[in-house]
Order: structure tokens, then sequence, then C-alpha cells
């Protein structure tokens, strides 16, 4: 089965191809445009290329296109991406606007341009669907309420390939199956023995995941991306009376405080050095505090949701670390989990400083209790499985 999986910025369109089957996935190409104002020459170009490179015969080759959709009002989880998955876009382009307007479009010109293919969205929110409502519900007035406030959570593919992985790491075939056929079995009933991790996705966008027998209980993020975790540049977790106290303070219209908490807060306000880890982590080691605190704060907010997916779970078997930093930063991974030997955590430091990007492995000891691994991510491949398993199962 060949999918396609758009990958759709505001100023970019990228693309992976992928032939998919039961047992095996294979990338087949991959490319981009940088600079897009219109997406439809850059569909036409890459169908041309992939056409010239004997990928496909035409584009109704395809069996089907995958959108990474964000967030939808009153819409989730791995579904056809129809006119309702339009309306929600829409209905959410405020909360997510340099996400929603883009997938919008880019849905409707592969619609108009390949009619005959499916098209399937899987919003970042899927993963989340079956959280309870005490999770998820703020505790703001029924108006507020009734308009979708509440918390989402977001990375979704990523960590619901982290629910896969674990399991399979542990030799847990039943999680692995549970996890894998969510968006089109559900949960279902579960009588297993217990399967908590704690999935840490650590990037340019930040965010924790508690994972109870491949399914996610809660998350760092709420409402917005723009949650939870300090963020690249973005706040991440904020009391809410901050926003009218700084305007008054600092005369800073709604609009103005909206846009420093989007680009000018997070890794990048708190260390004045960079929104970039490495970066902040070379400034640190220079003596620059501010880049020590950013850390510091960066490590404790995880520790904060760790330790919240912990308890909540009762426990847990696995922690996960995914993604740009939590791949490549062995001293943070080891910083997090620093004096948890009381809970049965136990770091092998010559295993964890050896795991860089794109390896998997088990950076704890042989008898810690709580196994820690490292999962590279691919969010492009993942999408590609969802979208395989929801074609299948029509
Ligand atoms: P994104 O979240 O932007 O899609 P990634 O998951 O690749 O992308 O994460 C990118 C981030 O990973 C970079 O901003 C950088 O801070 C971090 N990163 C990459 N390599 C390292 C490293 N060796 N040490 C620490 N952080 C790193």
């Amino acid at each position: 089965m060949k999918i396609l999986i758009a990958n759709l910025g505001s100023t970019s369109f990228k693309y992976r191809l992928y032939e998919m089957s039961e047992s095996a996935s294979e990338m087949l190409s991959k490319g981009g445009f940088e600079r897009v104002t219109e997406y439809t020459p850059c569909i036409e170009e890459m169908l041309e290329t992939l056409v010239k490179d004997g990928y496909l015969q035409s584009g109704d080759d395809l069996d089907a296109v995958g959108f990474k959709t964000v967030l939808g009002k009153d819409l989730s989880g791995c579904v056809e991406a129809d006119e309702r998955v339009l309306d929600a876009l829409e209905g959410f382009k405020e909360v997510a606007p340099a996400h929603n307007p883009a997938y919008a479009e880019g849905i409707r010109c592969f619609q108009r341009m390949l009619p005959k293919v499916k098209r399937v969205a899987l919003f970042e929110t899927a993963f989340y669907q079956w959280m309870s409502p005490a999770a998820y519900t703020y505790a703001i007035p029924k108006a507020w309420r009734d308009l979708g406030i509440r918390r989402y959570g977001f990375h979704g593919a990523s960590h619901k390939f982290i629910a896969e992985r674990t399991a399979e790491l542990l030799g847990r075939d039943d999680v692995a199956a549970r996890a894998r056929g969510l968006y089109v079995n559900g949960p279902g009933e579960f009588s297993g023995e217990p399967l908590r991790v704690v999935s840490c996705h650590l990037g340019g966008s930040s965010s924790l995941a508690g994972i109870q027998n491949g399914v996610s209980i809660g998350a760092s993020m709420g409402f917005s991306p723009q949650s939870g975790l300090p963020q690249n540049n973005r706040v991440g977790d904020l009391d809410s009376m901050a926003i009218p106290y700084v305007s008054k303070m600092l005369g800073l219209s709604v609009e103005e405080a909206e846009r420093q908490l989007n680009k000018e807060s997070g890794m990048l306000g708190l260390s004045g050095v960079s929104n970039d880890a490495r970066d902040i982590e070379d400034a640190a080691n220079a003596g620059n505090a501010d880049a020590q605190l950013a850390t510091d704060v960066l490590i404790d907010s995880i520790r904060h949701w760790a330790g919240s997916f912990f308890f909540k779970m009762g426990g847990a078997e696995v922690i996960s670390f995914t993604a740009g930093i939590g791949e490549n930063d062995a001293k943070l991974r080891s910083a997090v989990c620093s004096g948890l030997e009381g809970l049965g955590v136990r770091i092998d430091e010559i295993a964890n400083a050896a795991t860089i990007r794109g390896k998997e492995g088990m950076i704890s000891t042989p008898d810690s209790k709580i196994k820690v691994v490292v999962i590279p991510a691919n969010e492009e491949l993942v999408i590609a499985r969802e979208v395989y398993r929801k074609v299948q199962a029509n």
C-alpha cells in the first residue's frame, strides 16, 4: 500500500512516500519545498518527481494521503479527512494558528487534485481520547468549558509509538497489540499485568504522557501546545493571572503578551541565549547562570510531570525518552532520573552516555526495577502506520 504523508507548515510543504504492509514499512522517497505560498504547485511538482523516479504511474496510484492535523473542535482520532475535519480545523484556527489553516488548505488541495485518493487525518490529540474527565477538565465557568476549553494533549503520534514500542521491548505482546489497534478498536477491556510508562518527548517542543497498558491517562500539554513543559521559545505552563498583571504593569496588549509568550519565552526567554538546547548547554557550561537556570527549569518541569503520572498510575515499569533532546542529551536524562534509586530507577551511565540520536537502547542497569529506555522518534512513519491501519480497517 502506497501512503503519502504530507507535512504542512504555513510556509513549507514536506512529504514522504511509504510502501506499507502488515509487517514492514519502507520509505520510498521524500522531499519538500520552502517559502511556499501555495500548495497546488508543490503537489504538482511532487507528483511529477514521484512519477519520473518510477514510484508512481500517476497520483491515483496512491492508496492514501495522511495528514498530521493538530487540533480539531469537537473531533479527534484517526479519521477520514472530510468536511467534518475541515470544520473542526476551522473551529479551532485561533488556538493553532500556525497549523490549522495550513492543514485545511492542504487537505482541500489534495481533495481537488486527487479526488479518488483517500485522505486520512491523524489528530495529535488522538492518543488522549480516553483520558478521564477529571484529568482533562479545567476548573473554569461552564460557558468557557462549552467552548471546548479543556486539556487535549499533543504529540499524540509520538507518544502512541512509544506505547507500542515500549511494550514490544519488554516482550509485552498483549499491551503492544492493544496499543497498535487503539484507534481502530478502542481500548476495550484489559486484564493483564500492568505496564505503566512515563513517556518523555523532549525536542523543540516537549511533552510528557502517562501511558497505562497502552492507553494514555494524562498529558502535560493542555488546551494548546503552548502549555506544559517550557518549549523552545514558547512559554509552557503559566498562571493565567500573569497576563492581566503584565498587561497592566508593562502596558502590553493581549496580542503583544501572546506574541511574547509564543516567541520570546520558553528556553529562549529563560536563557536569553538561544532556543536550542545545545547552545544553552554550552552557555551553561561556560558559566552563564541564566542558561543554567533554563536547563534546571526544564529538568524540574519534566520531573514534576513524570512524578504526577507515576503517582496517578500507582507506579511505573518504564520511563522512556524520545525526540531531539530526549535522544541526544545523556546529561539531561541522567539529571531527570537522579535520586530515584528509592523508587527503583538506576541509570547505567555508560549505556546512557553511548545512546545518541537514532539509537534505541536500554539505559537503566539490569537490576533497575523501572526500565529506562531511549526510543528514536519518527513521526512520519508513525502517521503512515496509523493511516495504513485506518485504510485496512475500512
Ligand atoms: P522538533 O521538536 O523541533 O520537531 P527535534 O525533536 O529534532 O525537533 O528536537 C530538536 C531539538 O533537539 C533542538 O532544538 C535541540 O535543542 C535538541 N537537540 C538536538 N541535538 C541535541 C544534543 N546533542 N543535545 C541536546 N539537545 C539536542
